[in-house]
């Protein structure tokens, strides 16, 4: 039987550290903030948004919310984005993809200051994972995979890493944040060739295809560690990953669960994205006025 990856246990002790730092900024008369920007209306992007906003009140962030309509100009998108730039109070922002498809999304996304990106938007900030730089931040979903594997003290040096899946969202990232953990990796997608046999080879999987149960047993063996980052939809309608939980659980030795897994870990990584960027803000200032 394999142990049971919970994000509440990891989410608990996130929240403890961001509860410190925020204690830190209201001693300074800093409140850290959070802008939304949400295009039309998603379901999926309105169940983020709702439990972004719960995670935030909870920890005593502020939030405030842009919502644009679904037929929005890129003008008006991008002084919006301007606008939060130069917005003192808001120290990060959220900005829900894909963009309706009658925008350009790379150009809008880029326009985001760097300092404010803390869901890893921007070329800039991936451009600071891929060198190993600390520049803008990371996607919250590739941290929280990083953070679930610490806060459990699975040791990456010389383990080999199999990614499912290559996007900028989750795949890319997590695999040079993995690499940077000194872990072996190997990226799959819809063209590699055998994955059951690659899946297999891995210590750690990191599952983020986005279909439905699709590792099941016979890409598993004893001794894995599977992150499921999936979050889909099954048959019955119940949500679940993109492992097999009940082929996986009994052969590997730990696992996530979908609900329960990598979902509210990412939650809570948003909020400490933007705590940390309003310590830097704060930081920065209290420099410039030493150096006066
Ligand atoms: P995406 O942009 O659709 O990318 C999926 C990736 O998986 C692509 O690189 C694709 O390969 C690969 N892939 C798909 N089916 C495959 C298959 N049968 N065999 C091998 N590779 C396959 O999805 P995403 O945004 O990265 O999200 C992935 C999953 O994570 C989704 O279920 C999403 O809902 C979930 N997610 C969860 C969180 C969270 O907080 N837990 C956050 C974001 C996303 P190609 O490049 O060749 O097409």
């Amino acid at each position: 039987m394999a142990q049971i990856l919970l994000g509440k246990e990891v989410t608990a002790s996130l929240n403890e550290e961001i509860e410190e730092k925020v204690k830190t900024l209201k001693e300074h008369q800093v409140m850290p903030k959070l802008g939304i920007i949400r295009i039309g209306e998603k379901q999926d992007d309105i169940a983020y948004e709702r439990n972004a906003v719960k995670r935030c009140e909870k920890l005593s962030v502020a939030y405030e919310k842009f919502l644009l309509p679904e037929d929005v100009t890129e003008e008006m998108v991008i002084d919006t984005i301007q606008k939060l730039n130069k917005a003192e109070d808001i120290h990060g922002v959220l900005v829900f993809r894909p963009l309706p498809s009658h925008l350009d999304e790379e150009k809008i996304l880029n326009t985001l200051d760097v300092e404010k990106d803390v869901d890893g938007i921007t070329n800039l900030s991936m451009a600071g994972i891929f060198a190993g730089k600390e520049m803008g931040y990371a996607p919250c979903t590739a941290s929280a995979c990083i953070r679930l594997l610490d806060h459990y003290g699975i040791d990456c040096t010389g383990k080999k890493a199999v990614i499912v899946g290559r996007s900028l969202v989750v795949g890319k990232p997590v695999s040079m944040m993995l690499l940077k953990k000194n872990a072996t990796i190997t990226v799959c997608h819809t063209k590699t060739k055998n994955i059951k046999q690659e899946v297999q080879a891995a210590d750690i999987v990191v599952a983020a295809a986005g279909s439905a149960g699709f590792i099941k047993k016979e890409h598993l063996r004893t001794g894995q560690v599977v992150i499921d980052v999936g979050i889909n939809v099954n048959e019955e309608g119940n949500l679940c990953g993109d492992v097999a939980f009940d082929e996986a659980e009994p052969i590997v030795d730990a696992i996530t669960p979908v609900p329960g897994g990598v979902g509210g870990v990412t939650t809570s990584i948003l909020v400490e994205h933007v705590v940390n960027a309003a310590l830097l803000k704060m930081k920065a200032s209290e420099n410039s006025i030493t150096n006066m």
